[in-house]
């Protein structure tokens, strides 16, 4: 039995801390703001065959691995899973995108099935002008608010540092780890809505979409919200709401999904992603005994929580590394804090 600190309650630290609880270690949880950070925005999307993209074979592997630890996890946890994805286009251009994806998914020996206009509209039959797409049946998705309460359940979160001597501390604090790594991750500003509609009103999967040139995804929840994103911008100040991202993201929402004319508007939200240089992880050790990171989770720190804490948890018992996501690997840019 090991007694571990984790620094940070967001989906990462608590997804840790509950395996390391689950596997019989003494763990203490500190975060003065629990479930603030980038989880509180996600849109809960487990994609590893929609957020495929060329030259992340890496990252698509950890992706694909988590993707199929989720219908336990969410179980195990009593979060309910949607199944399923669809990819539509509106123009030759949208479905030119569309067919980059499919290929990338036949190349990678994935499922993804090209739909006719009319196959699509029976799949979700809510779609507007929309010209065809796909089906993505291994991408689903959860409520990460939801994975954080059933997780926050299981594991105590103190403000402060105070119960244990700890003989392994885990930084899974997101964008901001502690020197000499924080130059390891940047915040990478990422603004999504959340409105409610009827029920019957709902799309019945997740639905990401390219509208005349235009990214958008539509995440439907069981009780009526509907979650629409998302923005992606570089930058250096504190994450705040652009009017631009909300119209511009309504604009091409409500064309996708006519529908969200009537939905009532909940929220819009901005939180910084936290990336890293090669847009995969940091999970493992560092240069310095008994501190790991699990941090640097970018766009798929839902998807790849119960993997990061299973690696963790390995890491700790057997000293079992990952390479691909081994934060030394980034060994030249601790020393030179050049990870921006
Ligand atoms: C708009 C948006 C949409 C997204 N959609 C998806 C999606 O569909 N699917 C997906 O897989 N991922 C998605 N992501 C990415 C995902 O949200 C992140 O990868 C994930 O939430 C990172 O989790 P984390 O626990 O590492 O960080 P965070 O959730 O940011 O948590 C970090 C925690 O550390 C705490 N903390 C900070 N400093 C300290 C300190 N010194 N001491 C103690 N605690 C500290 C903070 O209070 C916070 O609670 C999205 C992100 C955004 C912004």
């Amino acid at each position: 039995m090991a007694r571990v600190r984790v620094m940070g309650a967001g989906i990462i630290g608590l997804a840790v801390a509950d395996e390391l609880l689950r596997r019989g270690h003494q763990v203490e949880v500190v975060d003065p703001s629990p479930g603030s950070g980038a989880s509180y925005a996600a849109a809960g999307m487990l994609s590893p065959v929609g957020e495929l993209w060329y030259g992340e074979e890496a990252l698509h592997a950890l992706g694909h691995e988590a993707a199929e630890l989720w219908p336990d996890y969410a179980a195990r946890l009593g979060v309910a899973l949607q199944r399923g994805s669809v990819l539509a286009g509106a123009d030759a251009g949208d479905m030119a995108q569309i067919d980059r994806r499919l290929k990338l998914a036949g190349s990678h020996h994935e499922q993804a099935v090209a739909l006719e206009r009319a196959e699509l509209l029976e799949r979700e039959p809510g779609l507007g002008r929309v010209l065809g797409g796909a089906w993505l049946p291994d991408d689903h998705s959860v409520d990460p608010r939801a994975v954080v309460a059933a997780l926050r359940n299981r594991v105590r979160v103190a403000d402060t540092a105070q119960t244990i001597e700890p003989e392994v501390t885990v930084w899974a604090t997101g964008t901001q780890l502690p020197e000499p790594y924080s130059a390891l991750v940047r915040g990478v500003r990422g603004e999504i809505l959340r409105l409610r509609l009827p029920t019957a009103d709902l799309p019945r999967h997740t639905v990401r979409a390219w509208v005349h040139g235009e990214q958008v995804y539509v995440v439907p929840r069981a009780g009526g919200e509907v979650v629409v994103g998302a923005t992606q911008e570089e930058h250096d100040a504190p994450p705040v709401v652009s009017a631009e991202a909300v119209w511009r993201l309504l604009d091409t929402a409500r064309r996708l999904l006519p529908a969200l004319d009537r939905a009532i508007f909940v929220e819009a939200t901005a939180r910084d992603r936290p990336g890293t240089a090669d847009n995969l992880p940091l999970v493992g050790p560092t240069h310095e005994p008994g501190v790991l990171l699990a941090a640097g989770h970018f766009r798929h720190g839902v998807l790849l929580a119960p993997l990061t804490a299973r690696l963790i948890a390995e890491q700790i018992e057997t000293g079992g590394v990952e390479p691909a996501v081994d934060p030394r690997r980034m060994a030249a840019r601790v020393k030179q804090g050049a990870g921006r």
